[in-house]
């Protein structure tokens, strides 16, 4: 989702072996490759170093309360994680680290009264990505979703961040089971990193989830196996305890046996759409749609969760069969290949592009990790017809025309296949100018520059592409606002929640109920932690004053320890300055220094052309060093800290810039 922090400017400076850059044998290697978001793909951290223990810099206050998951059995099995494949499977258990930085007291938060609901979203209410929603009554908890957010710019080099689940923890016995809407990773993802401190409840999840919910534990062996309780759409209410019912409703999404969750309670139906659109010809909702929510005929709703990162786009989003039409037409008309990027979470759509290229007697490759393991459930569920899917090296086999290729990579993610083919790395696939390339996915917002830079790349062939800006190429998985109007007509409900957003499209999803009639006091717009309550026989809605636990919960590839809050704030630093490190022996005899101290800097400023900053450091650290290596012992730490603090001084009032300064004081 963000630019590898890493600045890529700093292989011009190479230290070598001169007078102005001191003597830099201990030259550190680069750091390793940068890391891409993909929408599906699972990786893992490659890893970087962390300079904890020499990083002197005084860390500023935590803005953030932070808790830490380590995946690996042990703080001291770092290595072998280490050299692990950025794709490759986690062959891992999963640990948890207990350091929660808890800067603000834990507040103490009622018991619920009887009689009353308590509804805490847990995750998915400030953010795209981490939805996890709690519903208790009585002595029961029933939870909805166990997603994963991927890494923000907050949180350079984590893998995940997930639901703060610390709620459900403390009440770990009353959870009765975890309901899944859809297999897509925002809503399954947290699964092998919180099912067992949650003391593994059945999860209860259609086919297509509960195959993407497998697949992805198999990566995780140590963990014990899953409960999983395949239901289908047409289950009547299913008694999960005396006093609450599920039952699941089709919807319409992007990936197959997409669903919404009715929780039967004693005061009426506490309902959750998960993510949902609308499938429609030019704002006509199809007769599928109106079937879909005829479950709502006789029922009393209580409460409505819905969805809300559509809300933005006004209107209704083009039909699916539009996009399918469109590619029909290019894939009958193209001279040679024809490459199509998406998302593989719309496994929907894949579907009907494996159909296409049948239909036109042509052969499919499949490229991209996530796309592959789409395909084989697609396979073992015989979604479609896989016979003519054939693997990359047989290509060229076949003529251009009678070729199709499905790729991941639309969102301009660095290793994916199309980033590949658009740069001249990929092994099999050169491009030219009988190819036809089809961008069949919008631009997921903060990838608008490497979604630029695969353009930039594309556009360097002579190849033809299809983007969907310039024709009907793409249809979203979540619906428009006039496709959610649509259904807040279709369940008539009392109390109304948005879901599924960043808070202002909360707020916004928040007024469009409120100008469908709902009254303003009915309508709750939720933090992550929110408690909400509904009170007085299912008459009234209230939010506490208290918030269950909502601090950030991190996965990382591996970790140094309880500090990895320290770890997070140098990733950022390094992001921002760089670093500066300084190599001095000293002669613990005399205390004086024995050569001029090494300097090495990344991301910092070009040293070369530096000369006077790196004169006048020098100076300083001589003098630094002259002053404090006095005693015997010599008090290396303070001494360190001393250079630390007066070297980042001077370098603050001369170039503006707070590197990350490390000195290295060796006794001779
Ligand atoms: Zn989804
Ligand atoms: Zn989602």
């Amino acid at each position: 989702m963000i630019n590898n922090p890493q600045n890529h400017n700093d292989k011009k400076f190479v230290p070598k072996r001169s007078d102005s850059f001191g003597h830099n044998h201990a030259n550190p290697q680069p750091h390793q490759t940068s890391r891409s978001f993909s929408a599906t793909v699972n990786h893992v951290n490659t890893g970087t170093k962390s300079f904890v223990a020499e990083n002197l810099n005084k860390p500023e206050t935590p803005k953030k309360n932070l808790v830490f998951i380590r995946k690996g059995q042990s703080s001291h099995s770092h290595s072998a994680q280490n050299t692990s494949h950025r794709n490759a499977p986690k062959k891992h258990g999963v640990r948890k680290v207990t350091s929660e930085f808890a800067a603000k007291k834990e507040q103490i938060i009622p018991p619920l009264a009887a009689g009353n609901i308590r509804i805490i979203p847990l995750g998915g209410v400030e953010q795209i990505g981490k939805n996890m929603t709690a519903i208790e009554y009585g002595d029961d908890i029933i939870v909805i979703d166990a997603g994963i957010q991927f890494k923000t710019e907050e949180t350079p080099g984590i893998d995940y961040i997930l639901p703060n689940t610390k709620y459900l923890e403390q009440r770990k016995g009353k959870i009765r089971c975890l309901v899944i809407t859809h297999g897509h990773l925002d809503h399954i993802g947290a699964i092998p990193f919180i099912m067992e401190s949650l003391g593994n409840p059945p999860i209860y999840t259609r086919e297509f989830g509960a195959l993407l919910i497998k697949k992805r534990q198999a990566e995780f062996p140590h963990l014990p196996e899953l409960n999983i309780k395949m239901i289908d759409k047409n289950t009547d209410f299913l008694p999960i305890t005396q006093n609450l019912k599920i039952k699941f409703f089709g919807i319409t999404h992007a990936i197959p046996d997409s669903t919404g969750v009715i929780i039967e309670t004693p005061f009426g139906d506490i309902v959750s759409t998960g993510d949902v659109r609308v499938d429609n010809v030019n704002g006509v909702p199809k007769e599928k749609e109106f079937e879909q929510y005829k479950v709502f005929k006789n029922r009393k709703v209580l409460m409505l969760m819905m969805d809300s990162t559509g809300i933005e786009k006004p209107g209704w989003g083009i039909s699916e069969d539009q996009v399918i039409e469109t590619i029909d037409n290019v894939a009958k008309n193209v001279p040679g290949r024809i490459i199509i990027a998406t998302f593989s979470s719309q496994v929907e759509r894949v579907l009907r592009f494996i159909k296409i290229a049948e239909k036109y007697g042509k052969k499919l490759v499949i490229e991209g990790r996530s796309m592959k393991n789409n395909m084989e459930i697609i396979k073992f569920l015989k979604l479609g017809d896989t016979k003519h899917i054939i693997p990359v090296e047989e290509m060229q086999d076949y003529p251009p025309h009678k070729l199709m290729m499905l790729a991941t990579g639309a969102q301009g993610e660095e290793f994916a296949a199309l980033m590949r083919m658009a740069n001249n790395s990929h092994k099999y696939v050169k491009l030219n100018k009988t190819d036809t390339i089809i961008l069949s996915s919008s631009v997921i917002p903060g990838n608008e520059r490497s979604v630029a830079g695969l353009k930039d790349n594309l556009f360097r062939h002579d190849s033809k592409i299809i983007t969907y800006s310039d024709t009907d190429v793409h249809a979203g998985g979540h619906g428009k606002r006039g496709e959610l109007e649509w259904i807040h007509k279709q369940i008539p409900y009392k109390f109304f929640m948005p879901i599924h957003g960043h808070h202002y499209m909360l707020k916004m999803h928040a007024e469009l109920s409120i100008s469908n009639g709902a009254p303003r006091e009915n309508v709750i717009v939720p933090d992550n932690g929110s408690i909400v309550e509904i009170t007085d026989g299912g008459t009234k809605i209230k939010m506490l004053k208290e918030k269950a636990p909502a601090g950030i919960v991190m996965v990382d590839g591996f970790s140094v320890g309880d500090v990895q809050e320290v770890v997070i704030r140098d990733r950022q630093m390094l992001a921002q300055d760089g670093m500066f490190v300084i190599i001095a022996s000293i002669d613990v005899n005399t205390g004086k220094l024995k050569k001029s101290p090494d300097i090495i800097s990344r991301g910092f400023v070009y040293l070369k052309e530096s000369q006077d900053l790196l004169k006048n450091t020098r100076f300083i650290i001589k003098k630094t060093i002259e002053e404090g290596a006095v005693g015997n012992p010599i008090n290396f730490d303070m001494l360190k800290d001393t250079i630390t603090d007066n070297v980042s001084r001077y370098l603050f009032q001369e170039t503006a810039k707070k590197p990350m300064v490390i000195p290295v004081v060796i006794g001779v």
